[in-house]
Formats: C-alpha cells, structure tokens, sequence
C-alpha cells in the first residue's frame, strides 16, 4: 500500500484551510494534521466586523469538526506550536504533543502591532484581529462611554466602526495627515475623512500620541506629541500587522530583513520541506496582508506538496473597504507611482464624490484608481487593469457620472481569461462552465466554483458574468437589487406598499435574508421616504439615510454647512430678503444667489443650525430641501405679469409646481423651470421637469438635465391646460420615484425604459398599464404629508441633540477658520492656514 505524505499545517487561519481545502481536492495521498493555536476552527476574518452588526462566531466560521473529520483530518484547537526539529522532522506544541512530518506548512499569518507607547498595556488597551479580541472588545464597551481607534488605516476605521455599533463616542487617531494614506491619494483621503465623519467618527490627523495616562472624565488620556489631549475610556490599536515568524526565527529559516518568512515561488522556506504562505510569508521582499494572495500561495503550496509545478507570481493589492455608508476603493497603482503615468481626476464635492483613474503614458491602460464617495466603477476598472483591456479613447469617461454614452465594461466584453474572483482565482471561463454544467443559480455558481466566498468584493460582477451568461442562453434573468433581497427595486417597492410595510426590519424580516448591506438600507430608506414622506429623522430611519439628511443641510468642503431657505419660483419679499440679510450678518454666513433662484448661506457650524433656522422660520421660512433627493428649485421668469413677451403666467405656475412637489423624496434630486414663453429666460429645456408657455397653455418638457454631461429634455406634450399638465406631472414623478434605480436622474432614468418617451407617453397620457388614476391618489397622499424638517427638528428635542460639533462637549470646532474676500468670509485655504497658525 502506499505510504501516505504526512502534512502537517501550523495555524489555521482563511489561508491555513484553504490549504487543507487545497490538498482535500487534489489528491488523497496526503495525511493532514492541522494545528491551531486558537480555540476555534478557521473564521472568515475578513467579514470580522459583521460580528457587531450582528453575526455570531458560529456564522463566521468557515469549518467545523465534523467536516475535518470527515475528511480525515487529524485537528487540534489551543495546540500552540513552539518547537520546530527539522533534522528529525518533528513539531512540538506548548502541551508538549509532538508530531511528525513530511511536509511541515507554516501558515501562522500576523498580529497586530502595538506601537511602544508608555501604558499600551494596561486594562481595555486592545487589538482586533481575532473572536477572542472580540469578545474583550464588547465587555470593555459594556463600561466605556468613549472608544479610540489608533489607527487610521483599513482596518482601524473597519474597528471604528465596530465602536460605534457599539454605541460608543468614537475617535479614530492617525500619524499620517490623512486617512488610508496606503490605499487613497490626498483628494480622496480628504472626502473620505468627510464621510469618516459623517458617521459620527471624529477624526484626528498627524497626532503622535507619546503616553497613555490616567484620565480626568474618561479612563485614560491619550496625551499627543503636539501637547494636545483625548480622554477615553477604550483603546483600541490598530497600527498595522507584524507577521508571526517567531518559529521560523527560532529555528534558523531565513526572515526578512524586516521580519516575514522568506519563500519562493514555490511557496518554499530555505528549508525546502517547510512552507510557508498567508500573512506571514515574505515573496519577493514583499508581505501580503490579504486573503486573496494567501489563497493563491495556498494552491501552489498544495500542487507543490502533491508533486505538480506551479508557481506564485504575485498578486494584486486592489481593495475595496466595507464599511457600512463609506464607499471607498483602491486599485493597482493608486498613488501613480509608475513612472511617465497620467491621472484624470473627479472631484465633486457636493456630492462627496471623488474618482482618480492612473493611466499609462500613452493613455491606453489603467494603472490604478482611487474611488471614494461612489464604488459603482470598480469593478469595470479593476478588470481594465488586470486584464489590459485597452482604455477607451477618452477614459475619463470611466469615472464621469454617466448620462449620455458613458462607456461601461459589460460582462460581454471581458475576456475570458478575466480573473472576476480574486480572492479565489476565479475566471469569466469558469463561471461559464459552471452554467454548462448545469447552474442556474448564483448560489449554485458561488458553491460550485468558490467565487465571492472570500472578500466578496467581486459579489456584483459575478452576479453580472452569471446574467450575462444566461441572458446569452435566452434564459430569463431576475434582477435582485443584492444578496439579501431576491427582489428588484421596484417589487421590493410594491412589496412595501401593498404591505404597508414601515421599517427596514420589518422588511428584510419578511422578505429578505442576513442584515442588509449598503445598497438594500439606503435603497428601502429612499423607498419608505417616497411612499410615506415620514420625518426623515426618524429614529429607525436614520441609519439608512444618506450622510447629508443626517444634518437637514449640506456639508461643505471645510465641514461646515449650508442653510438654504425655500424660495418659491424665485420670487421673495423685501422684508423676506432683510431677514436672510440680517440672519447672515448675524452669524457671519456667506451670501450667494444660486442659479435655482436662491439664496445659499455657507459657513455654519453644525451647533449654528438650530439657531439660524429658528430665526428664518420665525419670519416665515421653510426649508429648501438643499440636502435631500428631492425638489430642489423651481427657476422661473416674471412671464407675462411683467414681460412684454410673456403668454403666461409663469411664475404663478412655478409657484404651484414648487409648492405642490416640494419635500417630496425621489431616487435623486429634481429640477423644474418655467418659461413664460418660448424665448426660455427659465432654460426649462435642461431640467428634469420643463415647462414653457405657448399661446394656447403649456408644453411640457421631461427628464432633462444640466450639470457636467447635460441632456436635453424631451418634448413630452404640448398645449396642455394648467390641470392637465399638474396630472401629467404628477403621473411622470409617482412612475419615475417607483421604478427608477436608486440615485438614477430622470435622464438615465428615461435612457433605461424599454421603449423610451413614447412608453412613457402611453403610461402618463393613455394610461396603457391602467395605473394613472392610483399614480395620481398616491401623488395627493405624498402631498397631503408635506412638513418643513428643520421646524419639525426644532420642536424635537431628542433630534435636536445630533446638533452638536462634539458629541461630549458644546465648544465649536476650532479647526473651522475663515479669511475674508470681497467683503464675506470664505474657508481659508491651506497654505493660509499654516501662515495663520504661525501667526503669535
Ligand atoms: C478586521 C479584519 C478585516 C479584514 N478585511 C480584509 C478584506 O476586506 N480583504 C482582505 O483580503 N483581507 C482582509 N483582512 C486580512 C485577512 O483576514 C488576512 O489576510 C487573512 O486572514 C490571513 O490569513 P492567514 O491564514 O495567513 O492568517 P490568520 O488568519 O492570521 O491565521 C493564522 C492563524 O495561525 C495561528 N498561529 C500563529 N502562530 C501559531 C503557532 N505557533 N501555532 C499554531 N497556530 C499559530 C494564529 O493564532 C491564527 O489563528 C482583514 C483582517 C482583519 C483582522
Ligand atoms: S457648479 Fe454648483 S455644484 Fe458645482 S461647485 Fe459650483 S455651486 Fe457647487
Ligand atoms: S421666457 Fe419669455 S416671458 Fe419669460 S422673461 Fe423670457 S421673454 Fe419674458
């Protein structure tokens, strides 16, 4: 008979079974012994922090007993390894049980590394790499009121967001000047601190923080190198990763000059019958700390182990962070490092959205990309780069918003050598052969080819490889909007309603699966807004919302806010104008009228709202909505009361529009305009409702839009009497807010109907699905719910408490400064800043 190889595996950790997975498939000349120094089987530490939204140590965990044992594999748990005999082959755990080998594997991965800083050691100082870290983590936050983050990167600000799931005032502390400096270039670390913040994480750049003592209102007192201070009452490190090579350091295998086990591309130490792979490994000077890699030296271990050649030959670092609210993405080069590369960059900051794509010299590669704000292009960008798909000729095009002929990369058009699942190596041909054989599922192809069982940053792709296969086969596909929900947007929206269904919870309780994730929350708030125009603050609303609804106004490149009263169609009293006069004078707000007919006052700080708007509704004010996805402005000219030209009353109509619509929740801002008569003073022909006057009523514009890549709007009826076009109108909102995407213009909106203008023509004007008369019920119901949020908030105190630049204290946010110019303040710039913080 013959002699089975003993393999024995040190750790098992995601690469370490893997592994075990690896040598399970490929041969079953292999006697595997697994020993873990943990007190648990292998977990999927990447999904680590679902832990505090709700997973247990049983959902994480990505093996047990009886599978090990059925695949006869000897395992034990708490079996530290601390002596490794290579002449004689042998390992020796901490109880003293020793074993032999033929093959010894070191997957040992890492730990945390927690900087020397006097009193890293004392009680609730912790790290977060494990359950057992977990654990500590949630029984010191049962008598912590404040927690901080050491640690700006990746996973500091995935523990941040631990922290603050577990109700703590949560701080994040970094060395660097800005967040994820690894991953993110400098214009997207600054909207990603904004959004950081946002979720209610205060963050601290360039601190070095020199002791750690005892604290006067919290535990402790981090006291930093700049001779500031930050009382809190948890400490958690998150500093980067040291690999775990103590054992190949004992005993004599070859370490890195700055530590991590030497191998080759065989994934062998210079002891050519021990490997190692995962975190701990050193390839080519060069340590990877994520699974993906891992998974790969794991397969060339195993094939090599068995007797077959393959060879490790690096890997890519692109991530994507996960970070419930935060969308943020890192691929290839992002720093544009290669020499002779070109970057095109978006920045809008508005909307909290930044995107940089590196390319080649001669433009027709992507090197790289920084994605913050907006993570929708990854996945197209990630297989431009690793593929070398040749770029289109304008490849800003890539991360433009995409209106009009914006180029995206379908399924159809990757090779079929594209790597979809990184983390498993996971081809487009593969999934295709999985349909081949038979699935017809996306679980049956997740189970069958192992794809997005690692990370699950590839979930989306794949679920667009495995439609686009069927749909080639003539198969029906159903759209669900993700994992969690078998539903598109619009049955989850009919769901909802014909449910009377109010709250997420109760949502995914009856129809959906898991805890939600960030495209079924914010898609079900904006869902809910539309059908019940509830209190947007809401309690059990407000974790869905998007970041700016938090705060009922517009953050601002500098962290303060913009106050935006309503200015129906325009048109605004003396007294009225005194009264903004007087209200920016008071808290020194900078003035400026708007191209909607507004006046926008920037430079509140967040505890300055509250006051300002109880002024402004004092005098009859109401909010403009500046900061929801919904009617923002009504533009119209004086018409016919005052212009020679004009043949209707225009601003009579803009006022009924606005008023009618107004605060009414949409899946992304509208813009309406009237013009008086066909000279168009209003520009209507660029928004998303148009509406001009001719002799005989109304034409009626729709699904147009201004901005960076603009759309025409199109005629969609003419002549109509002032009630006929309120009823088109409203039928064209209710049919738009129901079945577009979430975030989806009316102008991409109108690109994806099957059928385009005329469908909807035949739904709003001859009622061909016989809705029209619901649409309309449902448009007076939406309606008839309008109230001003700012004075709903005031008379609310519990609301009114979010109104705060600190969560523990009244002070304003002295990193807030301004300088004047033409006679108004503006945000200082930063080469101002240093000059004015030198200044005695
Ligand atoms: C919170 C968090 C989020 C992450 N998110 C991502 C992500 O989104 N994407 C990504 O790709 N990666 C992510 N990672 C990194 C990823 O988890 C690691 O790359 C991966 O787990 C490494 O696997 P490994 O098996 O090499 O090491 P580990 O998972 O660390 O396993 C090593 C095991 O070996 C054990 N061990 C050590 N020494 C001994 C010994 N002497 N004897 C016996 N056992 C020993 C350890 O106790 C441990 O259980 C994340 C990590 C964390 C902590
Ligand atoms: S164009 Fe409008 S959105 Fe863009 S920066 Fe100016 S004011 Fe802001
Ligand atoms: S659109 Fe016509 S009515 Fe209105 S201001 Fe211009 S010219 Fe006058």
């Amino acid at each position: 008979m013959l002699v089975k190889q003993k393999v024995v595996v040190v750790g098992n950790g995601m690469v370490g079974h893997h592994l075990v997975e690896q040598l399970q498939a490929q041969s079953d000349n292999t006697e595997v012994t697994v020993l873990s120094a943990e007190p648990r089987l292998a977990y999927d530490r990447v999904h680590l922090s679902e832990f505090f939204s709700g997973k247990t140590a049983d959902d994480l965990s990505m093996t047990n007993p009886e599978q090990y044992e059925a695949w006869g594999v000897d395992f034990r748990t708490n079996a530290k390894v601390v002596n490794i005999d290579k002449v004689n082959k042998q390992v020796v755990t901490e109880t003293g049980e020793v074993f032999s080998y033929d093959k010894l594997v070191l997957a040992t991965g890492s730990y945390p590394f927690v900087p020397p800083i006097p009193g890293k050691d004392r009680d609730h100082c912790l790290v977060y790499r494990t359950i057992d870290d977990l654990h500590a983590i949630s029984k010191s936050a049962e008598t912590s009121k404040v927690g901080v983050v050491i640690g700006g990167g990746l996973l500091g600000l995935e523990a941040a967001n631990a922290l603050k799931e577990l109700g703590l005032e949560t701080h994040v502390v970094e060395f660097a000047p800005q967040l994820m400096g690894v991953q993110v270039d400098a214009g997207g670390g600054a909207v990603l601190r904004n959004k950081i913040e946002e979720l209610g994480v205060q963050v601290h750049t360039s601190k070095a923080t020199n002791v750690i003592e005892d604290g006067e209102q919290c535990r402790y007192k981090l006291c930093f190198s700049d001779d500031t201070v930050l009382e809190t009452d948890l400490i958690l490190f998150s500093a980067g990763i040291r690999p775990y090579d103590n054992l190949a350091r004992e005993f004599d295998l070859e370490i890195g000059e700055r530590g991590g086990i030497t191998i080759n591309n065989q994934c062998q130490t210079s002891d050519a019958n021990i490997y190692a792979i995962g975190e701990c490994a050193l390839w080519n000077n060069f340590i990877f700390g994520l699974v993906a890699p891992g998974y790969a030296m794991a397969k060339v271990a195993a094939k090599h182990i068995c007797g077959e050649m393959d060879s490790f030959t690096g890997a890519d670092m692109s991530t994507k962070l996960k970070l419930m609210g935060v969308e943020v993405g890192s691929i290839g080069d992002a720093h544009g490092k290669t020499p002779g590369s070109l970057a095109y960059t978006y920045d809008d900051q508005p909307e909290g959205v930044y995107k940089k794509i590196v390319v080649s010299s001669d433009k027709t590669k992507l090197l790289g990309a920084v994605l913050v704000g907006d993570t929708s292009n990854y996945d197209s960008l990630l297989q431009y780069m690793l593929n070398g798909i040749e770029l289109p000729e304008s490849p800003e095009s890539l991360i433009l918003p995409s209106v009009d002929g914006a180029v995206t990369l379908g399924a159809s058009a990757l090779p079929d050598t594209a790597t979809i699942c990184s983390c498993l190596n996971v081809t487009k041909k593969d999934i295709v052969d999985a349909v081949d054989q038979g699935c017809t599922e996306l679980a049956q192809v997740k189970s069958c080819t192992k794809a997005s069982t690692g990370c699950g940053g590839c979930a989306a792709l794949l679920k667009d490889v495995f439609e686009n296969e069927l749909e080639t086969r003539g198969v029906e596909v159903k759209k669900d909007i993700c994992e969690h929900f078998a539903y598109s947007r619009k049955e989850l929206f009919d769901l909802i309603k014909v449910e009377q269904i109010k709250t997420f919870d109760e949502l995914i309780e009856k129809h959906g699966q898991g805890l939600g994730c960030e495209i079924c929350k914010p898609t079900t708030a904006s869902i809910l807004a539309s059908i019940y125009n509830d209190y947007i603050l809401e309690k059990l609303h407000l974790p869905l919302q998007d970041s700016n609804d938090n705060f009922l106004a517009n953050l601002q490149k500098d962290g303060t806010y913009s106050v935006v009263p309503r200015i129906a169609g325009g048109e605004i009293t003396p007294d009225k104008l005194i009264v903004i006069g007087e209200v920016a004078k008071k808290y020194n707000l900078y003035t400026k009228i708007t191209g909607g007919q507004r006046i926008d006052m920037f430079g509140a700080r967040v505890e300055q709202l509250p006051p300002i708007w109880q002024e402004l509704i004092d005098a009859g004010f109401e909010t403009g909505h500046a900061y929801g996805k919904s009617v923002r402005t009504v533009k119209s000219c004086v018409g016919q009361t005052w212009c020679r030209f004009g043949v209707q009353d225009s601003l009579d109509m803009a006022l009924e529009v606005e008023n009618r619509y107004k605060g009414i929740r949409s899946p992304h801002k509208l813009k309406f305009a009237v013009s008086g008569c066909t000279r168009e003073c209003a520009e209507a022909q660029s928004k998303d409702i148009g509406i001009i006057a001719t002799e005989n009523g109304w034409n009626l514009y729709v699904c147009g839009n201004g901005g960076m890549r603009p759309r025409h709007a199109d005629l969609f009826a003419t002549d109509l009497d002032s009630e006929t076009l309120i009823k088109y109108i409203d039928r064209i909102l209710v049919f738009y807010i129901k079945t577009a995407d979430r975030l989806q213009r009316t102008s991409v909106w109108m690109e994806s109907l099957e059928g385009g203008l005329d469908y909807l023509k035949q739904v709003v004007i001859d009622d061909s699905l016989n809705i029209c008369e619901e649409m309309e019920a449902q448009m007076a119901a939406l309606v008839g719910r309008y109230q001003c949020e700012w004075k709903t908030t005031l008379e609310d105190p519990i609301a009114m408490q979010r109104f705060k630049s600190f969560v523990n204290s009244d002070e304003s946010d002295d990193n807030i400064v301004f300088v004047e110019e033409r006679e108004q303040i503006r945000p200082v710039r930063e080469e101002e800043r240093i000059a004015i913080v030198v200044e005695p």
